[in-house]
């Protein structure tokens, strides 16, 4: 019996297929799927040694029947059919046809015992049945890349007004491709306003070099079975405007007109955004810039088979690169910004760019010239374009093509830098982009996007590096090279500001410097309160790597172990040993200071990978922190028997996430129970409770009842008691953790605690704000834990404090109205002197 082989991009399609193609052919129908790449469930890609996999799996010598869905698809099958024996080769059919339609044609004819030739055919003619019984022709099929001529049946046209500030630029480009991909109909679009086009929406190039800008009028002419369908989700993606995040649909604000809002300097431009990361910078702006790689002018041929392969593996390499990153910007900033690496994932199957490289490898070309040129000519006519935005977007196809380049030349892909000491202007920031960043050429970060306690901030402030972040698109409009003045602590940025603006930013530089200094020089002392109280002060970590810094800025010991960081770019969960030897690590680098250790605080904005969770419409009020851990006791399981087994030496804290019930806590303490008697470990380590959700705070007594600690996240504890996302810009000055509610629950949290005789510390980036120390002391706060930079100044802020005056301090600021009175509250007592008003 003829085998039959599935190769699609999603192992869900290609087992789903199977399985109606059983359905209907019977049981014994040999087909296998390949579909998906290696990993998590759910990773899209193909793979050729999978399609391999399942040819061997069907393998008769009546033949092997190949039906693939789209793209890479087809080349990864062409590559399979490469590494197969010679006589095997000559029975292996790859079919154009219908992916689902054309599968069960083929399980029906291959169970009739037809022979390859007819299985075929009938798999071509899969369409024919829906055609008939819709009264449409069935489209033409694809073959290879080639492009599919229009489509016959019915049209359908509308007409749609591009309503983004930025015009469709990649990323609303990509949600249309995709959109107009999930119908059986050819779609083409035309700028009606411009008079470009029509062009194919199967292409985002195509599509995106439209050139589309703000109220640019479209049209859309579907034709096939769906066209109808296609163009109504068409209007309805452009109804909600291309699913664009509001950040993004900001209108565009240029730097000179936020000089004239009245409290801006006279001639000077000021940005407002949100501080960030403390401290003054003064310097030249700088924006990355990733050294081109340049293909060697002489390379070897080794012949077009070989060369399409190269290509092939390159871009399966590419495009996991480029997942991993979104899903890692999708953990620290949210879906909607991690949207533009779905359109570099369409770059890598757009035929606009696989078909002239693979032309060029045909000629004769290595698979890197041919690509890179491929890539060039394609990015050269994204710069021709009139709109500076989308002028910009070819640096996007541009840094594509270099991670495939790197692929094919075997080399490091070049990682962007910056050019020249100064201030970093940066849309987003990714944390491996950050954590390499050098103070003493970095010497400011100022991004567009982002919150106060978003993933970049924390790294910000663990560098020392002052940060204003949410500054929004009027970012863009700074000149590289302006004269930056950035005021950490204030939350500006002065564009080429007056000489005066200048001499009074680096005063405040000074005296903050002096007493950053001060500070410093008593580090290594503990932090003891006027009236003689010993406050913990210790760090936040989210590597052992990060220990040695810590104990340096003088730690008491490390207050929040942040585990998920340390695991989140992984294909698979650290084992029991892995585990256990990374808190080990940090346990021994802290030379005897306690380690409090967080569980898993996976969900919401920190996907893994190893760890795939189902979509949910609203991640930070579903399963995230301890609710996955308990949804996953295999996952929690191994790392508290990792955490015991260091327990037994060293002095370790457990510490659970996102606790909101009672239950909750009983079920984690049970499963330590699990752990500890899995391990045979005598060890009893402290467990603690973090409070980040206001239910936890309200209901603190019961909680503090079985628990031997607390620790307050106040950065979810704002976000959810503001009910202001901490990713969001736009809400960022809402999010404030010194807002009287949210003290009102620290406060009720600590005090819940005190009276069974447990202590109350604080790890989110309150605890780490010097102005805000006296009053969490005053509110029952006994530990501290944050940012090491900022560990000397919070410790000379504990010793300036008397817990007489701090209660006095934190009874008053609770009776206070807004966040705002606070503040200053707290900063007239400590008497700050005020940066210069921008
Ligand atoms: C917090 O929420 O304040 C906290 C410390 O946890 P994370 O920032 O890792 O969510
Ligand atoms: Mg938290």
């Amino acid at each position: 019996m003829v085998g039959i082989v599935l190769v699609s991009h999603s192992r869900a399609v290609a087992e789903g297929a199977a399985e109606l193609a059983r359905q209907m052919g019977g049981q014994d129908v040999a087909i296998a799927p390949a579909g998906g790449l290696e990993g998590p469930e759910d990773a899209i890609g193909t793979d050729a040694m999978r399609v391999v996999a399942a040819i061997d799996a069907v393998w008769s010598d009546d033949g092997v029947l190949v039906l693939m869905d789209l793209g890479s698809a087809v080349l990864s099958t062409e590559m399979a059919v490469e590494f197969l024996d010679e006589d095997r080769r000559a029975k292996v059919r790859l079919t154009d046809a219908p992916f689902v339609e054309g599968a069960v044609a083929a399980a029906v004819a291959a169970r009739l015992g037809r022979d390859l030739e007819e299985v075929a055919s009938e798999a071509r003619g899969g369409l024919a049945g829906k055609a008939a019984h819709l009264g449409t022709e069935p489209g033409a099929p694809v073959t290879g890349t080639e492009r599919a001529g229009p489509a016959e049946g019915p049209t359908a046209t509308i007409r749609i007004i591009v309503d983004l500030p930025h015009g469709l630029h990649a990323r609303p480009a990509a949600r249309l491709v995709q959109t107009a991909g999930g119908f059986e109909a050819d779609v083409r679009v035309r700028d009606v306003t411009a008079g470009r086009g029509p062009v194919s929406a199967r292409s985002l190039n195509a599509v995106a070099t439209l050139g589309a800008t703000a109220g640019h009028e479209l049209e859309v002419v579907a034709a096939g079975a769906q066209s109808q369908a296609a163009v109504d989700a068409i209007r309805a993606l452009a109804a909600r405007r291309f699913d664009e995040s509001p950040e993004d649909l900001a209108p565009v604000v240029a730097p000179a007109a936020v000089a004239a809002s009245p409290d801006a300097g006279a001639a000077d431009g000021v940005l407002r955004g949100v501080p960030a990361s403390p401290g003054v910078a003064i310097g030249p702006a700088r924006r990355f810039t990733t050294p081109e790689l340049t293909v060697p002018a002489v390379l070897p041929t080794r012949g077009a088979d070989t060369e399409r392969a190269a290509l092939e593996a390159a871009l399966a390499d590419a495009r996991g690169t480029i997942a991993r990153r979104r899903d890692d910007v999708a953990a620290r900033a949210g879906r909607a910004r991690a949207a533009i690496f779905d359109a570099h994932l369409l770059f890598l199957d757009d035929d606009e760019l696989l078909e002239p490289a693979l032309r060029g490898i045909r000629d004769g070309e290595p698979a890197a010239a041919a690509w890179n040129a491929a890539v060039q000519e394609l990015a050269a006519g994204w710069s021709a374009l009139e709109d500076p935005y989308l002028r910009a977007r070819a640096a996007d196809l541009r840094s594509v093509g270099r991670e495939v380049l790197a692929a094919i030349l075997g080399v490091e892909a070049p990682r962007p830098e910056l050019p020249a000491a100064g201030i970093l202007l940066a849309d987003d920031l990714e944390p491996a982009d950050t954590a390499g960043l050098d103070p003493a050429t970095c010497l400011g970060i100022a991004t567009a996007a982002g919150g106060p306690t978003a993933h970049a901030a924390v790294l910000a402030r663990a560098l020392g590096i002052p940060a204003v972040v949410g500054l929004g698109p009027a970012l863009d409009a700074v000149p590289e090279g302006a004269t930056l003045g950035l005021d950490g602590e204030g939350g500006s940025v002065h564009v080429d500001p007056a000489a005066s603006v200048l001499v009074a930013l680096e005063e405040t530089r000074r005296a903050r410097d002096e007493e950053a200094a001060i500070a410093r020089a008593h580090t290594a002392e503990p932090a003891v309160t006027r009236d003689g109280e010993r406050i913990e002060v210790a760090a936040n970590i989210g590597r052992p790597e990060d220990v040695a810094a810590a104990v340096a800025a003088g730690c008491d010991g490390v207050g929040l172990f942040r585990t998920e960081f340390l695991f989140m770019a992984r294909e698979v969960m650290p084992d029991e040993d892995e585990q256990e030897a990374a808190y080990r690590a940090a346990a021994v680098a802290l030379g005897g200071r306690p380690l409090l250790v967080r569980t898993l605080d996976a969900g919401a904005d920190k996907p893994i990978a190893w760890l795939p969770q189902d979509p949910e419409p609203n991640p930070f009020l579903g399963i995230r922190g301890l609710r996955l851990g308990l949804a996953r006791p295999d996952v929690l399981d191994v790392q508290l028997r990792a955490l015991v087994r260091t327990a037994a030496d060293h002095p370790v804290r457990i510490m659970f996430p996102m606790v909101t019930t009672l239950e909750e806590l009983r079920a984690a303490r049970e499963a330590l129970e699990r752990a500890r008697t899995a391990t045979g470990a005598a060890a009893e380590p402290e467990v603690g409770v973090m409070i980040e959700v206001p239910a936890a705070a309200l209901a603190a007594g019961h909680l503090a009842g079985e628990a031997d600690f607390f620790s307050v996240g106040t950065n979810d504890l704002t976000q959810y008691t503001m009910a202001a996302d901490r990713g969001n810009a736009r809400v960022a000055t809402l999010a404030d953790p010194l807002h009287p509610a949210v003290l009102r629950l620290i406060g009720f949290a600590a005090e819940a605690a005190a009276a069974h005789g447990r202590w109350t510390g604080v790890c989110g980036e309150l605890a780490g704000d010097p102005d805000a120390t006296a009053l969490l002391l005053g509110l029952g706060v006994r530990e501290l834990s944050m940012s090491a930079p900022a560990i000397p100044s919070v410790k000379e802020a504990v010793r300036a404090t008397d817990l007489g005056d701090a209660r006095k301090l934190a009874r008053a600021a609770i009776e206070l109205a807004t966040a705002a009175e606070v503040r200053d509250a707290v900063r007239t007592r400590r008497r700050v002197p005020g940066p210069p008003a921008g």
